[in-house]
């Protein structure tokens, strides 16, 4: 990698390759705008008809013609491959074949798309991905001892990386939880997002539409809420609920949310365009996991509050939702906005897992406080 900037985008400077040195890569010349495709929009992201088919040998096969040095490419993955663990080597690659069609910006804008923590599974884009092929009882090689104080330091540089981002006030990051009923997703905002500014972060909880959102398009409500300039912005469910809940209930005709998985591809790139770095985590556990959490819920007069009987209704619907939910991380996951899936029955390293992968980005996406204004040396502030 030859400049900071691509070192940071696959954490390089963290793992550090013995290529280092080498001469620009044929991935660098494409995030760079300097390969052929520049300015133009190869394909752009899939629409969910044309994604359908795709597959990595296409993928593959598309990028060759589009790039002038395949040895530098080959270079480049090889590269990547020696310090990668395999699914993030495979991921890596596709990230490389596939930034082609990713729109052109300006380096400053670039999308900061580092590797995600150990244990997590990173949805190779224009591939088919199926839940079953994860463990949700994977820890990524995590100890629960140690656990909790490594999630202390994390946090510790989340809240200094954040500072940063909203004293810069020019791009944002966009955290989006998904997962099944009981899955997680407030515990994971609660725990990973403590000591975090307020002031700089927003939390949005989607629930059912109400009259005057389903009255717009389905994405109004969600870009409405896309986090502005300096922000930290989560959705605790989101515009993803459009392509399962919608289609698991029949809630529209099958071709509405067919066409909806483009859309949102379409909508991804429109906030990446615009500087806001988009994390995407499906947090992944076990039928026996939820039924335990619903137990519970039941059981502890103190949970009884998160219990709500239309679960049960869902959880006969289990298999749908998979379903559903392999198809949306199969076709919405592109080189700038990959899913990434957290194996979720343990909370503490679901919450270390999570909390690392957002440090990483925050640090990729490298905030600085703005140049001080002109003028202030030697001021002093009158009596
Ligand atoms: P909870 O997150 O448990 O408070 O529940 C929110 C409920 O709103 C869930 O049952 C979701 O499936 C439902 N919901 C969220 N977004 C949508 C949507 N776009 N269309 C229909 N239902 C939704
Ligand atoms: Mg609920």
């Amino acid at each position: 990698m030859g400049t900071a900037r691509a070192a940071h985008l696959f954490g390089a400077q963290r793992f550090p390759s013995p290529r280092a040195s080498s001469p620009r890569s044929a991935h660098e010349r494409v995030i760079f705008g300097m390969s052929k495709t520049n300015g133009k929009d190869a394909g752009g992201p899939e629409t969910g008809k044309n994604r359908e088919t795709a597959s990595q040998g296409d993928v593959e096969h598309k990028s060759k013609g589009k790039t002038t040095d395949k040895k530098a490419k080959k270079d480049a993955q090889k590269a990547r491959a020696d310090d990668h663990p395999p699914s993030s080597a495979a991921w890596a690659r596709a990230v490389d074949a596939g930034m082609g069609t990713a729109p052109s910006l300006s380096p400053h804008r670039q999308p900061a798309v580092p590797r995600a923590a150990p244990g997590i599974v990173t949805v190779e884009p224009g591939t088919r991905f199926t839940l079953a092929s994860v463990d949700p009882d994977a820890t990524g090689g995590l100890e629960k001892a140690g656990a909790k104080a490594a999630l202390a330091g994390v946090r510790e540089r989340i809240k200094a990386l954040q500072e940063r981002l909203y004293a810069e006030h020019a791009r944002s990051l966009l955290v989006v939880f998904q997962a099944i009923d009981t899955g997680g997703k407030d515990g994971t905002i609660r725990s990973v997002l403590e000591g975090v500014n307020p002031q700089g972060c927003r939390v949005w909880s989607f629930k059912v539409p109400s009259a005057e959102e389903l009255d717009q398009d389905f994405l109004w409500r969600y870009h409405a809420r896309a986090p502005g300039r300096g922000l930290i912005g989560v959705f605790n469910r989101s515009h993803y609920e459009d392509v399962l809940v919608v289609r698991v209930k029949g809630l529209v005709p099958e071709e509405t949310w067919r066409e909806r998985y483009g859309l949102i591809n379409d909508f991804e790139r429109l906030l990446t365009l615009s500087g806001t770095t988009i994390l995407k985590f499906f947090l992944h556990i076990s039928k026996d996991e939820q039924r335990e959490r619903l137990e519970a819920r039941l059981e502890d007069p103190e949970k009884h509050w998160k219990f709500d009987p239309a679960d049960l209704t869902e959880r006969k619907s289990w298999d749908a939702y998979r379903t559903a939910f392999d198809d949306a991380l199969s076709r919405c996951s592109t080189p700038y906005a990959p899913w990434h899936v957290v194996p979720a029955n343990r909370k503490w390293a679901r919450n270390l897992m999570v909390a690392r992968t957002i440090a990483d980005t925050l640090e990729a996406m490298d905030p600085h406080f703005p140049p001080p204004r002109e003028g202030i040396e030697g001021l002093k502030v009158p009596d």
